[in-house]
């Protein structure tokens, strides 16, 4: 009887320091007594330790602007303003490496005598990218492609700000996509409604050497055909800083690929001997 006085007491008192501290909190089993065993020793009651309740953790919420980084936005599209049509985008949350907060939405450029360039589709990019853009497209781009007779109408964007690895690369660093600092171009649309694609072998390959010089003087990463595999079908262009200015200029112009001459037919070739394979 003096041993269920001790577990009762036992019992009582688990219960009221369970209840003063609510957490963490314990599941308790029950003192179990063997059937038949009454009287005899009873074992003490199990206490298993849940885990510590998780801390609610409030939602990812985009870092505090930078007002210096906003100010220098805004001044940067007040210069934009004259050359181009861009807005400003809300600074990207997410990712911490995917953080850009002087993000703009580019939609056209004007070239100097005025025609207007769109940009499709918009280019969603830090400022500093928009206006090297916008300075390559009116001081080179349109001026190599006067003596062709092509006045371009459409800048064909294809990927911009993009929160991913590099070269969409599980656990590869992020892109500079992730910072707004990249873009992919397809190539452009002439007022004529001709096309100009930057890794087409069939345009003008002139023109073609042309641009990948101008835009290699212009930007610190250039990424064509013949770069690593993942630039076969676009050009990638970034402003990333490196080290002593580094610079990579990696876009192999390819020649046009000519079409297979026929076979001249030999009359001492007889028809039915089967061809070898080397
Ligand atoms: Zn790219």
């Amino acid at each position: 009887m003096a041993i269920r006085t001790a577990v009762l007491v036992l019992l009582l008192t688990a219960t009221a320091v369970g209840s003063a501290v609510a957490a963490p909190q314990a599941r308790r089993e029950p003192a179990r007594v063997p059937e038949g065993a009454a009287g005899d020793a009873v074992p003490l009651p199990v206490v298993v330790p849940l885990p510590r309740p998780r801390p609610i953790t409030a939602p990812a919420k985009p870092p505090e602007p930078d007002p210096k980084i906003l100010a220098e936005r805004d001044a940067c599209l007040e210069r934009l303003a004259v050359v181009a049509e861009a807005e400003p985008e809300p600074p990207a949350a997410g990712q911490p490496a995917c953080q850009a907060q002087d993000l703009v939405r580019l939609s056209a450029i004007r070239l100097a005598g005025g025609e207007r360039v769109a940009v499709a589709a918009t280019a969603r990019i830090r400022c500093t990218l928009a206006e090297a853009l916008v300075a390559w497209m009116r001081d080179d781009v349109a001026a190599l492609m006067t003596p062709s007779g092509g006045r371009p109408a459409t800048m064909v964007v294809d990927t911009s700000y993009e929160c991913r690895p590099r070269n969409r690369i599980a656990g590869a660093k992020i892109s500079e996509h992730g910072r707004g600092n990249a873009v992919d171009l397809r190539g452009f649309v002439l007022a004529d409604g001709r096309s100009v694609g930057l890794t087409d072998p069939i345009a003008d390959k002139t023109l073609r050497s042309a641009l990948a010089k101008s835009v290699c003087a212009r930007f610190t990463t250039v990424l064509g055909p013949g770069s690593d595999g993942y630039h076969e079908d676009h050009v990638h262009l970034d402003l990333a800083e490196r080290r002593k200015d580094f610079r990579i200029c990696q876009w192999d112009v390819r020649d046009p690929v000519p079409l297979p001459r026929p076979r001249p037919k030999l009359d001492a070739e007889p028809d039915s001997e089967p061809e070898q394979e080397p």
